[in-house]
C-alpha cells in the first residue's frame, strides 16, 4: 500500500487510523452481520452510532446544553439558504463578505429578504478579513453571517467578532474542530463535515434552542432547524455512514487531547510551512499576517507558469491536490486534523528542493 500527501481542500484526508476502523468494521459492525451502511437508520444498532457519535462532538466542542445538535445533508451550500429561511424573523441580516463562500451565503440570504453586507475584504481579493464593530450591525438585524475561516482565500478570524447583542452565525465547513471556540459566543454555527470531520454527504449544525421555531411559512420541511431538532435528525434517512465515520473521527480527536491538542498541532504545522514562506524567495504567502489560516496555506511563486511546473513535479513526487482553488490560482497546501506533522514537514523540504533548482 502507498499512500500520498493529500493536500486537497475538500474532500480531504482522514485519519488512518479511522479509515482501518472502518475497513475491520466494513462487513460485520460490531457483531450485527451488518456494514453500517446497511444497516436500517431505526435499528437499536444506528440509534447506538448517531447518539454516541452526537455525544462525543459535544464532548469535544464543548456544547452546552442550550444547543441542539443536527445532522443534515445538502452541504454547507444548502445552509446558505436555510439560515436566512429558519432565522430572518424580521426579514434583515448583516453578512460579512470575506471571500466566496461568504458571498454566495449572502446573495442566497438577498432572495429571502434585506440581507446587507456590512464589511467586505473584496478591494485585497480577500487576503485579510475585515474589522467589525457592534456599530456596523442593523438594530434590527437578526443576524450578522460571518465565514470563519476562509478556504479558498486561506484566512481566518483572529478572534470570534464583535457584533454585540446581534446573533452571530458562522460558516466554519473549513475550521470545525482545528481548535476550541467558545460556542457560546454564536447563536449558529455550521459546517460541510468533508474538511475536517467525514467524507462529503453530511453537514453538521449547531443552534442554540431559543432561536428554533422562527422560520418562514413556507419553508421546505426538510430545511427547517425545527423539524429536524424535533426528530433527533431523523425526520427521514440521515447520511448514515458519514455520520459513522464522523463519531470514528471525533473519537480519534478525543483521543488524541481534544481541540487544544488539535490547535497545539494545527499551530505547529502551520507554522513551519509559514516560516518557510516567509523567509523563501521563490515562494510567497498571499494571505495577511494577522488572519492567516491554520488550515488552508495560500501561496505563489509569482509566475503562473511555474506554480503549474511546481504543482506537476509535487504530485510526482507523492504531494497531490495542491493546485490552489479554479478562481485564484496560485497553491494551497490544506493541513486539517488529520494530516501530520511530518506531512508538512516532508512539504517543506521538497519545497527546498524546488526553489533551489527554480530559484
Ligand atoms: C467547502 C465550503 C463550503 C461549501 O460546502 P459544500 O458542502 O460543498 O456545500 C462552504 N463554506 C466553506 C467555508 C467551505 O469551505
Amino acid at each position: 500500500m502507498s499512500r500520498v500527501y493529500n493536500f486537497s481542500a475538500g474532500p480531504s484526508m482522514l485519519p488512518l487510523e479511522v479509515l482501518e476502523t472502518a475497513q475491520r468494521e466494513m462487513l460485520d459492525y460490531n457483531g450485527s452481520g451488518q456494514s453500517v451502511m446497511e444497516m436500517s437508520h431505526r435499528s437499536p444498532v444506528y440509534d447506538a452510532i448517531i447518539k454516541q457519535t452526537e455525544a462525543d462532538f459535544r464532548e469535544l466542542m464543548n456544547i452546552p446544553d442550550n444547543y441542539k445538535v443536527l445532522f443534515l445533508q445538502g452541504g454547507a451550500s444548502t445552509q446558505f439558504a436555510a439560515i436566512p429561511l429558519n432565522l430572518m424573523k424580521n426579514g434583515k441580516a448583516d453578512y460579512v463578505v470575506s471571500g466566496q463562500f461568504s458571498g454566495k451565503a449572502f446573495k442566497e440570504a438577498k432572495k429571502y429578504g434585506d440581507a446587507k453586507c456590512i464589511a467586505t475584504s473584496e478591494d485585497k481579493t480577500f487576503s485579510y478579513i475585515p474589522e467589525i464593530t457592534p456599530d456596523m450591525v442593523r438594530e434590527d438585524a437578526d443576524y450578522v453571517h460571518v465565514c470563519y475561516n476562509n478556504t479558498i482565500f486561506g484566512t481566518k478570524y483572529p478572534e470570534v467578532p464583535n457584533v454585540g447583542d446581534a446573533v452571530l452565525v458562522a460558516d466554519m465547513s473549513s475550521c470545525i474542530t482545528s481548535e476550541p471556540v467558545d460556542v457560546t459566543k454564536f447563536g449558529v454555527i455550521y459546517a460541510g463535515a468533508q474538511k475536517n470531520m467525514a467524507p462529503a454527504g453530511l453537514t453538521v449544525v449547531i443552534i442554540r434552542e431559543d432561536l428554533l421555531g422562527n422560520a418562514r411559512e413556507d419553508i421546505p420541511t426538510m430545511l427547517d432547524y425545527k423539524t429536524m431538532a424535533d426528530n433527533d435528525s431523523m425526520y427521514n434517512t440521515p447520511p448514515c455512514y458519514a455520520i459513522y465515520i464522523a463519531g470514528l473521527v471525533y473519537k480519534w480527536a478525543l483521543k488524541n487531547g481534544g481541540l487544544e491538542a488539535m490547535k497545539e498541532r494545527n499551530e505547529k504545522k502551520a507554522a513551519l510551512l509559514y516560516d518557510f514562506l516567509d523567509q523563501s524567495k521563490l515562494f510567497k504567502a498571499t494571505a495577511d499576517k494577522k488572519c492567516r489560516s491554520l488550515m488552508n496555506v495560500c501561496f505563489v511563486t509569482g509566475d503562473a507558469e511555474l506554480d503549474k511546473k511546481f504543482c506537476n513535479e509535487a504530485k510526482d513526487a507523492g504531494f497531490v491536490n495542491l493546485k490552489g482553488h479554479r478562481s485564484v490560482g496560485g497553491m494551497r497546501a490544506s493541513i486539517y486534523n488529520a494530516m501530520p506533522y511530518e506531512g508538512v514537514a516532508a512539504l517543506v523540504e521538497f519545497m527546498k528542493k524546488f526553489e533551489a533548482e527554480n530559484a
